[in-house]
């Protein structure tokens, strides 16, 4: 391998190996067997909604000879995605602004390569998603780590003002955020937008906000969702059906540009040009034609908050300290010993199975999804009963 690409290799190596190194230790295989408490990832738990199931069956039945030739991107998708985001974010989206792409994986990956030069820095906030570095590093930028405020949550300002340079291109931001469930308030966003629109000035270049968004319609307490893109003209908003259908292997997602986008028309070729030139081709084809049936799908949102609820209150009896997320799939317990694998390790030796903190740069804590049934939770709490009273009984964190 040539030394830069072998350089780059180990980098995404480098960040994406506490991931795969908690996903992929031994006793983190045998969560998929039956009797096991499943909580490490935002994977579907039971059957697939029946409307998505009805959904992919009718549209795979061809119509035409060309039901499944080579597809870019079909305007009955865009339209209804245009609509359903407008309707969500009260911002009116033109339909050819709508770039469909696999999943919000695709989404990041199509600006990151269309705005991004070599060399550029891309901000990204930590507690990140687990492949934002890998893909920052495999778009041949550099990624800076800005963290969010370890009390609120919320994203710290200053850390952003200080980070930002003459080489920063891009930030990506995800709201609700992964894996706090923190939903960034108007006030930031609008004071973010202030402090990217100076340093572009300044640096006579547009910063790019990525709003990773795949969490949008995944909201407690009927909390309203602010998108970034309402603040700051220069954001590429960032969606998926991987959350609000649950069934991310079906890769199914677009980019969408705010129609205040400034030079919208030449990013939107942009982005469709790249596409096609990394190979990332759109999503297939009878994804496309079921986009409008499975825009209209959601998951019980009411029954998650409820799980939600039950986990959070039960956890706190029991001793652990837990913040209430606003939104998204994710419980971040604190772990009652400082070593999160460890205490990981521990749980999964009794069938129940999270992602230590660790993973996702919060060591010190855990990762649960609320994806998991009501029994696996129902099994679960008197482990989690058994491991904080053993961990009593090891050295204070
Ligand atoms: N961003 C965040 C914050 C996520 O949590 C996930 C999936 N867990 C993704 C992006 C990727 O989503 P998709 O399956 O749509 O590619």
């Amino acid at each position: 391998m040539a030394d830069l690409v072998a350089r780059r290799v180990e980098a995404i190596e480098r960040a994406i190996g506490p991931f795969l190194a908690a996903m992929m230790a031994p006793h983190a295989q045998r969560r998929v067997a039956g009797g096991a408490a499943d909580f490490m990832a935002g994977n579907p738990q039971e059957l697939a909604l029946p409307g998505f199931v009805a959904a992919l069956a009718r549209w795979s039945v061809p119509q035409d000879k060309d039901w499944f030739a080579y597809k870019m991107m079909h305007p009955r998708a865009q339209e209804a995605a245009a609509r359903g985001l407008g309707a969500r974010l009260g911002l009116a989206f033109d339909a050819a602004d709508i770039i469909l792409a696999r999943g919000a994986s695709g989404g990041l990956a199509l600006p990151l390569h269309t705005v991004v030069d070599p060399g550029d820095e891309v901000l990204f906030v930590s507690p990140p998603w687990f492949f934002y570095e890998a893909m920052i590093l495999a778009a041949g930028a550099t990624p800076v780590r800005v963290r969010v405020d370890p009390d609120t949550f919320d994203l710290d300002l200053d850390a952003i003002a200080g980070a930002v340079s003459a080489h920063t291109r891009a930030i990506i931001l995800n709201t609700p955020h992964n894996p706090t469930g923190k939903i960034y308030p108007p006030q930031t966003l609008e004071r973010l937008a202030v402090l990217l629109t100076e340093a572009s000035a300044r640096y006579s270049r547009p910063i790019y906000v990525l709003a990773d968004e795949a969490y949008n319609r995944i909201v407690f307490d009927e909390r309203p969702f602010h998108s970034p893109g309402r603040f700051y003209p220069y954001s590429f908003l960032i969606q998926t059906y991987s959350k609000s259908a649950l069934a991310p292997g079906q890769r199914l997602g677009y980019v969408a540009l705010p129609p205040t986008m400034p030079d919208r028309e030449r990013i939107r070729r942009a982005l469709l040009a790249v596409a096609f030139g990394h190979g990332d081709l759109p999503p297939d084809a009878v994804m496309q034609y079921a986009l409008p049936e499975i825009e209209t799908l959601s998951i019980d949102i009411g029954h998650l908050q409820r799980k939600r609820d039950r986990l959070v209150a039960a956890l706190r009896d029991l001793g652990y300290e837990v913040h209430v997320p606003e939104g998204t799939f994710y419980l971040l317990p604190r772990t009652p010993i400082e070593d999160d694998v460890a205490f990981t390790e521990a749980l999964a030796r009794r069938d129940v199975f999270v992602l230590p903190g660790t993973a996702v740069e919060m060591p010190g804590y855990i990762r649960l999804s609320l994806t998991a049934t009501d029994a696996m939770i129902d099994r679960a709490l008197p482990v989690f009963a058994a491991a904080i009273a053993d961990a009593a009984h090891s050295p204070a964190r």
